[in-house]
């Protein structure tokens, strides 16, 4: 068998499998002559290099986006899909939903034009993308409806922050990086990676001089929206990343191999979703609406952002926070998630396929812990949350505090059920004391049972009556605890020799019943000898 059969790459042969440590050396040291020490190989040890995972085979990644062609969605389908996860947003689900089926429809008609037009300067067919733009404050589920609306699809999605940008790139990497990453979402697959989602939260801070722009000092938000609105019209961003050494060799690697899979990222169909909290923007819409309003004052409380007001919203407005035309010209579709009152988040807690309770229950139940919510407690906990001002995640955080104790106080004790009701909220430390006391009581009569059934046991087998003190039994459930054992377990090994003894002594002296001390739990093998030798002397006095 020759090299090449043994560990060779799978494929046409190509050309002698090169050495990658020595490619590696050679790289270093040509990087090092040209000057950019910048560069170096980290991760690239030799495994590392050897175990990258195999393209996926071309015909893979064909079928797993032509589903995204099959598509064949209508909006209220994706809107009753939404509405098992998401409570209210009910315009937000609407204008999402169609965007959505807008955008995947026209990607089907386009490419179905690009294959009758194969070759010819008619293929590509003109399309106004549908990038969306949510409204809303935080935890209203702004990036709970994207994530659905991709699972739905089938397509890869992912999610950024505008505050992580600087001109030049991304925190940690650079802007490409985010299609990039939508390409490790698909598994590899580039093809299904370019009808992928990019979702990009806190957009408002990008504005630039207007009430929005919260920027750092040298990063200018008007940069920013120049080098996502390349990414939103069309570019090819490659698929490795020039700086990254290892991805350059992987792709060397595999052109030798005859491995050559598309080696650019087209953004043409993929879909923009980006939101932000828009502070600031109601006062823009209600300055410019009531300014010919005798009375208006600048300074009157502004109540937030809702559906009536957003219908006012104008691209200028956007314009007057901070955005450039152009970039708020690439996101026709715009949309308001509102604000969440109490009884909302007790519906998301109540209806919400992925309601926390359910989480709870679920981490609960790891612990042999049925925990069951009463509808005073659902309402107690989105009265609380609703005060922390962070929409639905507020839920996350009162929840966390209510039950941290209860979580980490009842597993491993015998408690089995827990009922969260407003009482318990209100009086969290007198219940978690009845509980510890109802833990303690549980114990005691589990132990009872299993030393009845040893007493049971012993008088089977042996025909001999035992009892034990309530001394005893106390010692012989701390021994268990602290044994991991059960009480039956650790009874049945201390007394193991016991019948012999206690029957010398019946004998003895006619005793039938025999009561275990703490004495006995403590040190059997004293106990029962000073027993039998008790009977010894007792029998001997009967007899004189
Ligand atoms: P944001 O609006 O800041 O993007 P998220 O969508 O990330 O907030 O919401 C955080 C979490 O709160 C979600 O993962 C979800 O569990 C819950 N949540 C938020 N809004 C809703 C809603 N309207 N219905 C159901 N759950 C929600």
């Amino acid at each position: 068998m020759s090299d090449d059969d043994k560990g060779g790459p799978k494929g046409p042969k190509g050309p002698e499998y090169p050495d990658p440590a020595e490619i590696r050396k050679t790289l270093e040291g040509m990087f090092g002559k040209m000057g950019q020490g910048g560069f170096s190989f980290p991760g690239m040890s030799d495994s590392a290099f050897m175990e990258e995972e195999e393209p996926k085979e071309q015909d893979e990644v064909k079928a797993a986006s032509d589903e995204v062609f099959n598509f064949d969605l209508l909006p209220r389908d994706i809107k009753a899909h939404l509405d098992r996860f998401v409570i209210r947003q009910d315009e937000a689900k609407k204008a999402l939903a169609i965007a959505v089926c807008d955008h995947y429809n026209h990607v089907k008609v386009a490419k179905a034009h690009q294959a009758e037009n194969e070759g010819t300067s008619e293929d590509r067919l003109e399309l106004q993308k549908q990038n969306v733009m949510v409204v809303g404050p935080t935890g209203v589920g702004k990036t709970y409806l994207v994530k659905h609306i991709a699972e739905l699809i089938g397509v890869p999605f992912v999610k950024a922050d505008a505050t992580k940008f600087s001109e030049t790139g991304y925190v940690g990497g650079d802007v490409d990086d985010l299609v990039r990453e939508l390409v490790t979402k698909a598994d590899g697959d580039v093809s299904l990676a370019e009808y992928g989602i990019i979702y990009i939260d806190e957009i408002d801070k990008l504005a630039s001089g207007g009430s929005g722009g919260m920027m750092g000092r040298d990063v200018s938000g008007r940069g920013v929206q120049t080098t996502l609105l390349k990414l939103m019209e069309e570019t090819e961003v490659p698929v490795r990343n020039a700086q990254d050494m290892r991805g350059q060799m992987m792709a060397m690697m595999d052109l030798q191999n005859g491995k050559q899979g598309k080696d650019t990222i087209n953004t043409r169909h993929i879909l923009f979703i980006v939101s932000g909290a828009f502070s600031g923007l109601e006062k823009i819409v209600r300055k410019r609406s009531q300014a010919a309003q005798i009375g208006f004052s600048a300074d009157q409380a502004e109540p937030a952002m809702d559906g009536e007001l957003f219908k006012q919203v104008t691209t200028q407005d956007y314009i007057d926070f901070g955005f450039e035309a152009e970039f708020i010209g690439r996101i026709p579709v715009r949309v308001v998630c509102e604000h969440l009152e109490a009884a909302d988040l007790e519906a998301i807690l109540k209806y919400s396929e992925g309601s926390l309770l359910r989480q709870y229950e679920r981490e609960f139940e790891a612990y042999g812990i049925d925990i069951k919510f009463k509808d005073s407690g659902i309402s107690q906990i989105a009265e609380m949350a609703a005060g922390e001002k962070t929409g639905a995640r507020g839920l996350m955080t009162v929840g966390e505090k209510i039950l941290r104790d209860f979580k980490y106080e009842l597993p491993g004790t015998s408690v089995s059920e827990l009922t969260v009701d407003a009482d318990l909220i209100e009086n969290r430390e007198k219940h978690l004391e009845s509980y510890r006391e109802l833990g303690q009581e549980l114990v005691v009569e589990k132990a009872r049972q299993e030393v009845e059934a040893f007493i049971r046991e012993f008088k089977d087998k042996h025909g001999v009556q035992i009892s034990l003190a309530d001394e005893a039994m106390s010692r012989l459930v701390q021994m268990a605890s602290e044994q991991a054992r059960s009480v039956f377990q650790v009874a049945r090994q201390h007394f193991r020799d016991y019948q012999f003894g206690l029957k010398l002594i019946q004998k003895n002296t006619g005793q039938s019943k025999f009561l275990l001390s703490e004495a006995a739990v403590n040190d059997p093998d004293k106990f029962l000898s000073e027993l039998v030798v008790k009977s010894y002397q007792d029998a001997k006095e009967e007899e004189s």
